[in-house]
């Protein structure tokens, strides 16, 4: 099991996931099923809560890291150089032995964060990672084929930008800096924030033009 893992530590629970996670997932649905028989949870009020974590919450903490970088070039550089220790000053830590780097698009490369073994995902920025980046289609394509993948997102950029596509693994996980928005120069980091989604810090989006997030 461990040695398709590209080296993944023990302690690294959710890379035991493939019967791991089927046993859990199995006792999670018999919990639902039961719940629900008894009339005690709505499946769709469920699906509610795990859709908020998964695009509201969680990814929040990466959305004001992003604003932050947008707003203080000095902190731009330093997440550059060393995104664990820019991130954990902002109080967003994760667990031992789990690295960040930041990758920052730009006019001529566009970033797109894959695990292609697993599921590895920067928990402590992005919350819950969402069913689609666990899934083995986008695993396997967003190497093979990242312009078809992102454009199936509704993403189509010009064949002249570059795509760069990083693999994460336990040890090293990223985030994207997307490109900061046309016609956000007097807005504060708040404002900011509200325009980072969660998929233009996997790189499967770009951040909100202020129109579009109204
Ligand atoms: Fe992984």
């Amino acid at each position: 099991m461990s040695e398709h893992h590209h080296g993944h530590e023990d302690d690294h629970g959710h890379h035991h996931h493939d019967n791991h996670f089927t046993d859990m997932e199995a006792r999670v649905k018999a919990l639902e099923t039961v719940l629900t028989e008894k009339g005690l949870i709505d499946p769709a009020a469920i699906d509610a809560i795990v859709e908020t974590y998964e695009t509201k919450v969680g990814p929040r903490n990466g959305a004001r890291v992003v604003a932050r970088a947008w707003s203080d070039a000095d902190f731009a550089d330093w997440l550059k150089r060393d995104a664990t220790a820019a991130i954990a000053s902002l109080g967003f830590t994760g667990r031992q032995g789990e690295h960040m780097r930041a990758v920052f698009n730009t006019p001529d490369t566009h970033n797109l964060i894959v695990c292609t073994l697993c599921s590895c995902y920067p928990w402590a920025v992005l919350g819950l990672p969402p069913v689609w980046y666990k899934a083995p289609p986008y695993r396997s394509r967003a190497v093979i084929d990242p312009r078809g993948v992102l454009a199936e997102f509704g993403l189509e950029l010009p064949e002249a930008k570059q795509i760069r596509v990083w693999d994460s693994t336990a040890e090293l996980r990223y985030i994207v800096v997307p490109e900061r928005p046309g016609g956000t120069e007097g807005l504060g980091e708040e404002a900011l924030a509200d325009l980072v989604t969660r998929d233009s810090m996997i790189g499967t989006g770009l951040a909100l033009s202020p129109e579009a997030a109204r």
